[in-house]
């Protein structure tokens, strides 16, 4: 460790209490045995740019950020990651020893990462992917599937212009379809990702007819609240491979601690299970 204090990190968000983070942090950081500590910091929107300057010279050496900061740290920060840029939004904050803040996305590579590891034989090669919903999550998510190099991408959204408005920003591999369509999408699909809110407890259950879902697509649900969406629940009757979204927010974190920390944590069972209890 180059520090000479204890490291410390934390989130910054409004409300924070909701967050996972801290407990999936100090789960860590007591498994590995590493010195640091991590905070939840619950930052209002007009002081979010003193205290991110602030920080850095009490011991911060980074933090993640979440809603409602992810856009406005990017204007904030001095550099940004390439996919935080193309995302325009950043959940992770390094603070540099020149003073500069650096912001990065790891969304995406959460995404991806908890893809592979829940569906081992996902390859981007296999096929279009459909993705539901085009807000601040599908944005990463659509990003990191461009990247990983899925060939097209069938974007569907209750609001279509701004789904039209992402495939302006991402480009001609994107097709939108119509919400009251997207039934019609599952069956050419061999992804199929939910990043709207839609079977988040105390939201709707999502209404999309499942009936084209083949055997073996890989289906996906960025909602982990519960576990075992509807979605999912559909999926798994119709023989597809199902993964949850909790891994997602496991695995996006994995970048900021090794950053922070020092030490590249594992995303197993039990670290499930301490985010879990
Ligand atoms: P957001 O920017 O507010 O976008 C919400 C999306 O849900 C939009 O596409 C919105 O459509 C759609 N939606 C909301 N209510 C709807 C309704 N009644 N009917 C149809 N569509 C509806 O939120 P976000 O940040 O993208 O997050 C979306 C979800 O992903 C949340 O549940 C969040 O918890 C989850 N998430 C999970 C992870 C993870 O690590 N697993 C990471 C990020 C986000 P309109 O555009 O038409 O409003």
């Amino acid at each position: 460790m180059t520090h000479s204090h204890v490291p410390l990190a934390g989130v910054i968000g409004n409300p924070i209490s909701q967050s996972k983070s801290p407990i999936l942090f100090r789960h860590w950081l007591k498994t590995y045995g590493c010195k640091g500590h991590y905070i939840p910091m619950p930052v209002e929107e007009g002081n979010l740019e003193q205290v991110i300057r602030t920080i850095p010279k009490m011991g911060f050496v980074g933090c993640n950020v979440t809603i409602p900061h992810k856009i406005d740290v990017l204007k904030i920060a001095d550099l940004a990651t390439d996919r935080a840029t193309l995302i325009g939004a950043a959940n992770t904050l390094i603070f540099r020893k020149d003073g500069k803040i650096h912001a990065d996305n790891t969304d995406g590579y959460g995404f991806i990462a908890n893809l592979k590891q829940g569906a081992p034989a996902w390859a981007p090669s296999i096929g279009p992917a459909a993705v539901l919903g085009a807000g601040g999550a599908a944005r990463a998510v659509i990003a990191s599937l461009l990247d990983a190099g899925v060939p097209e991408i069938f974007l569907s959204n209750r609001t279509r212009p701004k789904a039209e408005a992402l495939k302006s920003a991402f480009g001609t591999k994107i097709t939108v379809v119509d919400w009251v369509q997207a039934g019609n999408i599952m069956e050419q699909a061999s992804t199929v990702v939910n990043t709207t809110s839609l079977g988040m407890q105390g939201m709707p259950e999502l209404r999309v007819p499942l009936d084209g879902l083949r055997r073996g697509t890989v289906v996906t649900d960025l909602v982990y609240n519960p576990l075992k969406t509807r979605l999912l629940i559909e999926a798994e009757a119709a023989g597809c491979v199902t993964v949850d979204g909790l891994g997602m927010l496991l695995h996006q974190a994995v970048p900021g601690f090794e950053r922070w920390f020092g030490l590249r944590p594992e995303v197993d069972i039990n670290t499930r299970a301490a985010v879990l209890r």
